[in-house]
Order: C-alpha cells, then structure tokens, then sequence
C-alpha cells in the first residue's frame, strides 16, 4: 500500500503535475480496513514531502465514496492532527457538488475553513470578520463609511488577517416568509452580483462565499442556492471573458443544517433549479404540494420548464416568443447528464437485445409547451380547492406508480409535479409524423380516422415501457420514440377495454356518456398486461424528447391499435 502510493507521488511529480487524487485504495473488494488505508496514505504522503522537499505536488486529494468511510477518513484526520497538538480543526472538506460554466468553476464544500481566510457563518458576517480579520476592517469601514451601511449598501475592504485580497459586505434584510414587500431576495440577488462584478474589475481569480443568507437571515436553503446559482449563472454568461476561474461556497458545517443547505446547493449546480426560478426575485415560491403552491402556479406567467438550455426559464414564455418572432421552436441536444437519465428511462424497459440509442435531442417549443403548462394550470386551480390529485399507486385498480418514473432518479422527478400525476411516458411514430408532432404536437381530430380500432377510444396514446411504444413504430432502420411529459391529473383506470371513449368517465362512474355530472377524471390507465395511459386533450401532453434508436431484432407486430 505505501509502495503504490509513494510511486504515484513519485510519478504525478516526475510529470510536473502539482495535484493528484486517490481513491480510498483498496477498501472495496479489497477489503483493506479503512482506517489503515487512511493512515497509510497520511504517512506516505508525509514521507514523501519529507524525502522530497522541492515536490510539485501541492493538493492530495483522496476521494472518499461513502459516508462511512468519509466519516473513517475525518476521525483519522483530527485524530493524528490532535496527537500532533494542532487541535480539532482539520482542512478535510466534504464537496458536494461543482459545476464549470466557461472557464469558471463552481464549487460548493462544507467545511470549517476560517483558517484559509474563508469566512464561516455563525453570528454574522460583520462579527466573523472582525474576529478573524482584527479591527483593521472596521477601521476601514468607519473611516469609508462614517453613518454605517444601510440595506443594498456595499462596501469593499482590503482583507488584512483574511487570507485574501479584498473582503465585500452588504446588508441584506432578514428573510421573512408573510406580508413583506422589500424583497430580500432581490437584495441578495444584487449582492451577488456586485460581488462577482467588483471581483471581476479587480481581475481577481478566486472568490469564496459563505452560504449567503442561510445565517442568521433566516433564508430557507433552497431559496438562498436558487438566488446565488442564478446571480451567478447570469453573471457568467454576460461576462464570458471574466478573470474569475473559481467560485466557491463554503457551507459552514457548524451550521445545525448543513447537510439541507449542502443539498440544496447540489441540487440547484446539478439540476439547474431545484425550485422554479420564475418570479423569486419579486416574491418567494411557496413549497411544492401547499395550497400556497397551487395559487402560485395557477396565477404563474408560463417559463419554459427549468432544463431547458436554448429557451431558458428566466424569461416569460411570453416575453420569448414576443423577442423571437415566429422562430418559436429549437431542437436542443441536452446536456449530457440529462441525455444518460432519458437513455436510461428508454433502456430500462426497451428490453431488446442490441437496442442502441443513436441521438437524443430535447424539442423546445415555447407555444407546444404553453398550450401544455395551461392544462397543468386547470388542475392547479382545482387543486387549489380540492388538494393534489390522487397519486397513480393510491388509485384504485391501479397497479402502482409508473415505470418510468421508478426508473427516473431525483434530477429528473423533481422537474415533474408529482401533485398533478406529470410524468414522463414514451409514444412511438413512424417517421413521416416526427416533425409535425414536434411543431405542431398531438391533434386528436385525426384520431377520429380509426376510432374503432383504439382500445381506449380517441386520445392520445401514451406507454411506461420503451418496448410498448416500439410497436408503433418502423419495422427497422432508425425509428423514432418520443419521452413525453403528460399531465395525468386523477386517473381512472380499467381492465376492460372502452372503445366509445371520448373524454375521460364521470367521477360518480356513470356508464356511457354522462349528461348529469361536473366532476371528470383527467386520463384514463388501461391496466392490461402492459399498462397504456390516455389523455383525451392534445395539450395534456408535451413531446419533450425524441430519442433515435435501432434496433437488430423487432418486436411483434402490434395488436391493439394506437394511431
Ligand atoms: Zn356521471
């Protein structure tokens, strides 16, 4: 064990590399016992930097990929660092996400990292500078500033003790949740950005941020890491050339919610938006699956859905489409990440032998999708009065949630409204119908052509498995399946099949058409052996990817009859 890491140290140096990352060596099917592993490296690396005072090496890196062993390498870490007399503290960070957006990294860690010069959250920025930094700051302050900083004030000091050029403060007001109108979002929004903007005139390289506002403030972490990722994205990108290679928030592990606000941090750098960016600069978003929620959403300006990359969400669908002009519709290649989790929902029930994805592309249509986000908004108003819709597992006579959003991980679940039953289900094309789907979405007047063959009567046909779908399309060559998101809303389900179908049964189960009832269900689940699922509003689903694939084997031919 000390022979292969000191010869990788030996190797990184003799390449004039100044970084190198281990993994925790050997404590997989190895079997090694963590603790020894962790020791091992620790006294390799010392003998190594004492054997080699002029090394190139300045970070050891070792990346830990459970929360067991990384608790194993921190105890480690303070044990041999208090046997040495250093005291409890340690420079082990725990990162938890990072993204890069041009040259610029962003990097989220939690940690205790006063000793670097950045700054820790406890009673205040003000009081952690001063403790830090000594009186120099204050001075500086009082001199610049002799009646004090108010609210959007920002001022600039020189860093003294800090471990660092300049410091930045600001006065941002106290979150509060009800009744307020002077916006502390926006505040902290513009912080941000001051920050990033005097860094940048400055020409400097690195800026480090505590988890602003997740303090004493009182903002709830999720709004606090939409605020900052957003101030920050837009900072980016209207300053491509920027000096600014590294970004940094430290989430102050003696904060008692570390691990949330860490977690929103991550969600926000990896999903984009955990919460909807829409409209947080002028008011907060309520939490998903409240009444708050449903009003908030109902009374929403339509955004383009938080992934979307060529039309992104922090414009009004509105306000897109009155700058673009007729040019409404983008084909966008997804973000890798985004393109493995679709790939994955697809071959997760395509269940081919040789089924290979040749392209997944996302389709943008800002009209499409506000047809769609409407019909989301009809429900949202009745849930408003009724609560969320009944989950598809809680339905009776279904067989459980769909497929497809078992299969989906949290990235993508999140951008879906579980309260409204939205899910992403496949469809099946030929060829010559994938461009007028994608620009013109589904039009159940055609269906009405073979109306007698469709099990579920007239609407549009939608499945959780990949291979379902796959009947509907060519027989070979490339084919097209689309990942649709579709508004499910309360379901009503069936064994039988119902041929004469035009819109979705009563709630009060009438057979035939019902003339007496106001309450219908939303879609219908066809539970045969492969479950179909059927909206009966062209807009109730959104044909958001088109994934190309082929196959060397076909399935049968179908038997039931989508159109
Ligand atoms: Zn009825």
């Amino acid at each position: 064990m000390h022979t292969a890491i000191y010869e990788c140290m030996k190797e990184t140096d003799s390449l004039g590399l100044q970084s190198i990352a281990f993994s925790a060596l050997g404590t997989g099917a190895m079997n090694y016992e963590p603790s020894f592993v962790a020791n091992s490296l620790f006294d390799t690396v010392k003998r190594y930097n004492v054997q080699n005072p002029f090394t190139n090496i300045e970070l050891v890196v070792c990346v830990v990929y459970q929360d067991q062993m990384y608790q194993t390498f921190v105890s480690v870490a303070r044990e041999r660092a208090r046997r040495k007399g250093y005291g409890a503290k340690s420079s082990i960070a725990k990162t938890s996400g990072s993204t890069k957006i041009g040259n610029t990294h962003i990097k989220v860690s939690v940690g205790d990292l006063t000793q670097e010069g950045q700054l820790k959250k406890t009673s205040g920025l003000a009081t952690e500078i001063l403790n830090t930094a000594g009186r120099n700051i204050q001075t500086e302050l009082d001199n610049n500033y002799p009646n004090g900083l108010k609210t959007g004030d920002f001022a600039v000091t020189n860093g003294y003790g800090l471990n660092c050029k300049k410091v930045y403060h600001g006065i941002v007001q106290y979150f509060t949740a009800n009744g307020r109108n002077d916006r502390p979002e926006k505040t902290l929004f513009s912080f941000v950005t001051k920050c990033l903007t005097e860094a940048n005139k400055y020409g400097s390289e690195s800026i480090a941020f505590p988890a602003l506002g997740t303090g004493i403030l009182k903002f709830p972490s999720d709004i606090a890491a939409s605020i900052f990722i957003k101030a920050t994205q837009d900072f980016l990108h209207s300053h491509p050339r920027t000096s600014i290679t590294d970004i940094r928030v430290v989430v102050y592990g003696g904060n008692p919610s570390w691990s949330s606000i860490q977690k929103a941090y991550r969600n926000e750098l990896s999903t984009g938006r955990a919460v909807p960016c829409s409209n947080f600069l002028t008011m907060a978003v309520p939490k998903r699956g409240t009444t708050e929620y449903f009003r908030y959403k109902y009374n929403e300006n339509p955004r383009p859905p938080t992934n979307w990359s060529h039309f992104t969400c922090d414009k009004t669908i509105k306000d897109w489409i009155s700058m673009q002009g007729v040019n409404h519709f983008k084909l966008v290649k997804p973000d890798q990440r985004i393109s493995d989790d679709i790939v994955h929902l697809f071959l997760s029930t395509i269940q081919l032998d040789g089924a290979e994805v040749v392209s997944v592309m996302r389709n943008e249509n800002l009209k499409l999708y506000e047809e769609y986000f409407q019909e989301c908004q009809k429900l949202y108003s009745r849930a408003i009065a009724t609560g969320p819709c009944k989950s598809l597992a809680n339905t009776p006579g279904s067989r459980g949630p769909s497929l497809t959003m078992q299969y989906a991980n949290r990235q993508i679940a999140n951008l879906l409204d579980s309260d409204l039953n939205e899910v992403y289900l496949f469809h099946g094309t030929k060829k010559d119908r994938v461009d007028v789907l994608l620009h013109n979405g589904f039009d159940l007047r055609l269906a009405a052509m073979n109306f007698k063959s469709l099990w579920l009567g007239a609407g549009v046909y939608t499945a959780e498995e990949a291979n379902l779908s796959a009947q509907y399309t060519e027989r070979n060559g490339v084919c097209t399946i689309f990942v649709m998101r579709v508004c499910l809303g309360d379901v009503f389900t069936t064994k039988t099949h119902m041929t004469d179908l035009k819109r979705p049964p009563c709630k009060s189960f009438c057979k035939g058409i019902c003339t007496q009832h106001k309450e219908f269900f939303d879609s219908v689940v066809g539970e045969f052996s492969q479950r179909e699922f059927v909206v009966y509003d062209d807009a109730k689903c959104y044909p958001e990817y088109v994934i190309q694939y082929q196959v060397v084997q076909r399935p049968p031919e179908p038997k039931g009859g989508f159109y």
